[in-house]
């Protein structure tokens, strides 16, 4: 067997870079699977979380977890100060306006279902929304459903085969006055492509239509200015930036949010009830029906100042670079047929072998240590139009290095041995 392969191979050797000393920030990665070291390339799926993020939701759990805005004893008062400090820091990290345009919701998903119940209150049959073949299930099924309630349209912007990118010339032809929404995402998580997301905000804005960016992929690993962008709605979870699991953010422009009805009914989300109406509250709490995520809020808050402390256009050049390696090497194997752009994408690389199949791939490389993804990638549409059912996918952040990438690389030509297929 391969030294590098080899279960008793020891860790490598002491970190050198600085990304290689932040890895100690991170206690779950400190840990062998099946023997090896863990080397772990799920990004996409969910980020790690650094010490600062798991001793802020301790320390709020032990001394000031109460509800929040229904007491006025201290507990209630720290508690409603951290959630919404929570909330400014997350109008910081994304330049909004004000804290007001911030709503808590359960993930990217939550957030893209509220825009589509609660503005989508106005679609009408024969309305179009204008949305991209690399959507995730969150930024297209939601839409369906809003479709079949209404009787409005979908149309797809396309992919277009060769380098994964959007054919933005087709906008002329799609972006007509039907139109009310376009929603697309800034980082494709199977292709790996970066859209430019304020040039296709701009197009839509100049002919009135409301933007939604699905930001899932980004928010972690590049600088967001939702007044730069200049996007309607913006959507991201905590848990791919370092954060908790449970927690979302919808960014929405104070005007839309304000003339939007509420969605969900509850406590909180009240200025007044009578037994056969209510009056709702304003924004962004009358999006937030019950008890939130609390705990929620406070991780994320330690993750967005554990991720400004790094940079994060550090943060994503690292991830590039990261990538750029791993597509370089991979291309160089035998059978593999890589997805998305040559060059300037983000971190993370799909692959597809002709002779293994990815389930097979991941399994495999799990018995190794290295945790990849593989399957449609919740991106089904488009993986047909590619011809594919699934691919193996490998995405990178800040704690991983140069020496995982090359073992990875390693891993995978010991898979293909293993399958007997030639390298
Ligand atoms: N959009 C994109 C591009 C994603 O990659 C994901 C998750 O992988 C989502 C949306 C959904 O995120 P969540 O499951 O956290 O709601």
């Amino acid at each position: 067997m391969n030294a590098a392969l080899d279960p008793t191979t020891p860790r490598p050797a002491a970190p050198t870079t600085a990304w290689e000393l932040l890895r100690a920030d991170f206690p779950i990665l400190d840990q062998r699977v099946h023997g090896h070291p863990l080397v772990y390339l799920d990004n996409a799926a969910t980020s790690q979380k650094p010490r600062a993020v798991l001793e802020a939701i301790d320390r709020y759990y032990r001394s000031e977890n109460a509800n929040v805005h229904r007491g006025i004893h201290e507990l209630s008062n720290r508690a409603t100060a951290a959630y919404e400090g929570a909330r400014a820091r997350v109008a910081r990290f994304l330049n909004a306006r004000s804290a007001e345009e911030i709503v808590f919701t359960r993930g990217t998903t939550e957030a893209i279902n509220l825009v589509a119940h609660a503005w989508g209150a106005r679609v009408r049959s024969g309305d179009a929304i204008l949305l991209t073949e690399m959507e995730h299930h969150s930024n297209l099924v939601p839409w369906q459903l809003l479709a079949q309630r209404t009787g409005a349209n979908l149309r797809y912007l396309p992919v277009t085969g060769d380098d994964g990118g959007l054919e933005v010339d087709r906008l002329g032809q799609l972006l007509t006055p039907e139109v009310k929404l376009f929603a697309f995402t800034h980082i494709s998580n199977t292709l790996g492509t970066v859209n430019p997301v304020a040039e296709l905000c701009a197009r839509a804005r100049g002919l009135g239509v409301v933007t939604l960016v699905d930001a899932a992929q980004s928010a972690g690993h590049l600088e967001l200015d939702v007044q730069q962008l200049g996007c309607d709605f913006l959507a991201f979870s905590s848990h791919k930036i370092g954060g908790p699991t449970g927690l979302g953010v919808l960014y929405g422009r104070r005007e839309l949010l304000e003339a939007m009805p509420p969605w969900q009914g509850g406590g909180d989300m009240i200025a007044n009830v009578e037994f056969y109406a209510s009056r709702w509250n304003v924004i962004p709490h009358k999006f937030e029906a019950g008890t939130p995520h609390i705990a929620g809020a406070v991780g994320l808050h330690a993750a967005m100042d554990y991720l400004d402390r790094i940079g994060r256009q550090r943060i994503f050049q690292h991830d590039q670079e990261l990538a750029a390696r791993a597509y370089e090497q991979l291309a160089g194997l035998a059978g593999i047929r890589l997805l998305g752009p040559k060059t300037g994408r983000a971190g993370l690389v799909s692959f597809h072998f002709s002779d293994v199949h990815a389930h097979d791939v991941v399994t495999v490389a799990d018995q190794f240590g290295v945790a990849l993804r593989g399957g449609h990638h919740c991106n089904q549409p488009l993986m047909r139009k590619l011809g594919l059912e699934s691919t193996a996918r490998a995405s990178f952040y800040f704690y991983n290095t140069a020496g995982e990438v090359d073992r990875l690389v390693e891993v995978l030509r010991e898979i293909r041995r293993f399958f007997h297929v030639p390298l």
